[in-house]
């Protein structure tokens, strides 16, 4: 027989762990090598029993400090501070569905079967993308979706059963509600998979659902979609996931919310931004214009000589903050229009007024020259 490998080498960490980090470095490693994920792999089955072993030692204070001081001797029987108190080493499965419980976890990394008695297990839970305007994630709305999902036989009422049929004893495992299976060189007590550890089955199954005591259909599930709502965001419907086998608990639905982009408003978490033109008049002389809000037009003071680009904030016109009564702001950016296709009188016009100008009117233009200018002279 090979040497026995240390145990904190088994789990990978280092003699100080803490017991989280043991319990951490198991629950990694016991996934990755359980059996039931490396079928036919001897290699795997021999960690993960030398891992359960590992864990049971380092995990419970007492047997480490055992360990420490006399290593693998102190759990031989007979050995150098083997207490008799400590029995053989349990089975490395149960180890590992001491860990991980029996339920939802265990289906996590497997997908495989629950472990509920009479063959009753969880429905899936499932995720919906929803698509919303932007006008609904700032009021908030109701949506009514339809999604393909089990739900609860309405012949048997999610029992499995077809009418008058009785309840025998599971021939599998004579009702024991467990076989034993090989692993190798060790013997597993398995939950029965015919009837699931009930020991019982029904002898006549219904029919409309073969005895799952659900069917596959197209449902309609109504959905409450909060105001304040982003990209990203997910939301959960309890019990609106899949409908459990033979009357077990439903999973739960999860909405990932898309907000769609919108043809005026771009959002920045709670805060809108949008670009307004305006008249180059309006910006030269000032005064005030409609701007687009999600509640409709308001108005926007323009001062006299507004620049092209400048950004104005409009107060508590952004998008309402989740799950509170704030709302962010709008910014609005304009954008000066110069007039195309003057006519006569227009241009004459402008020419008077060009005619008029002088440096002071132009601030920005003068200060660029006279930066360009000191470029070239070199000063
Ligand atoms: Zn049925
Ligand atoms: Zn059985």
């Amino acid at each position: 027989m090979s040497k026995k490998r240390d145990y904190y080498e088994v789990l990978g960490v280092s003699r100080n762990a803490s017991q989280d980090e043991i319990k951490k470095a198991y629950r990694r490693l016991a996934v990755k090598y359980h059996p039931d994920k490396n079928p036919g792999n001897p290699q795997a089955e021999e960690l993960f029993k030398e891992l359960g072993e590992a864990y049971e030692v380092l995990s419970d204070p007492e047997k480490r400090a055992a360990y420490d001081r006399f290593g693998h001797e102190a759990f031989r029987v007979g050995g150098r501070g083997h207490s008799r108190t400590w029995s053989e080493f349990h089975d490395p499965f149960e180890i590992f569905r001491d860990v991980f419980g029996s339920g939802n976890i265990f289906e996590q990394f497997f997908g495989s079967t629950s472990f509920e008695t009479g063959g009753r297990q969880r429905g899936n839970d499932l995720r919906y993308d929803l698509e919303i305007t932007l006008e609904e994630a700032a009021s908030g709305t109701e949506k009514e979706i339809e999604i393909q999902k089990y739900e609860t036989c309405e012949e048997c009422g999610g029992t499995g059963a077809e009418k008058g049929s009785r309840i025998v004893t599971c021939p599998m495992c004579r009702g024991k509600g467990q076989v034993v299976t090989s692993r190798g060189f060790f013997q597993v007590a398995q939950t029965c998979p015919n009837c699931r550890g009930a020991g019982e089955v029904i002898d006549r199954p219904c029919r409309a659902c073969n005895g799952e005591g659900r069917r596959e259909r197209l449902s309609r599930v109504r959905l409450r979609i909060p105001p304040g709502i982003d990209t990203g965001a997910r939301l959960r419907s309890a019990g609106a996931g899949d409908a459990g086998r033979k009357g077990g608990p439903p999973g739960d639905l999860y909405v990932v919310i898309h907000v769609k982009e919108h043809k005026i408003f771009d959002r920045d978490g709670q805060d809108l931004h949008c670009k307004v033109p305006i008249p180059f008049t309006t910006a030269a002389l000032g005064g005030e214009i409609r701007v687009p809000a999600l509640t409709g037009l308001v108005n926007l003071k323009i001062p006299a000589g507004t620049q092209s680009g400048s950004v104005f904030r409009i107060k508590g016109q952004g998008m309402p903050v989740f799950q509170s009564n704030q709302r962010g702001d709008l910014y609005v950016r304009v954008e000066v229009e110069v007039p195309t296709q003057l006519n006569s009188e227009q241009r004459r016009k402008l020419e008077e007024f060009a005619e008029l100008c002088c440096e002071n009117n132009s601030p920005i233009h003068k200060s660029f020259y006279e930066r360009l200018r000191d470029f070239f002279t070199g000063t």
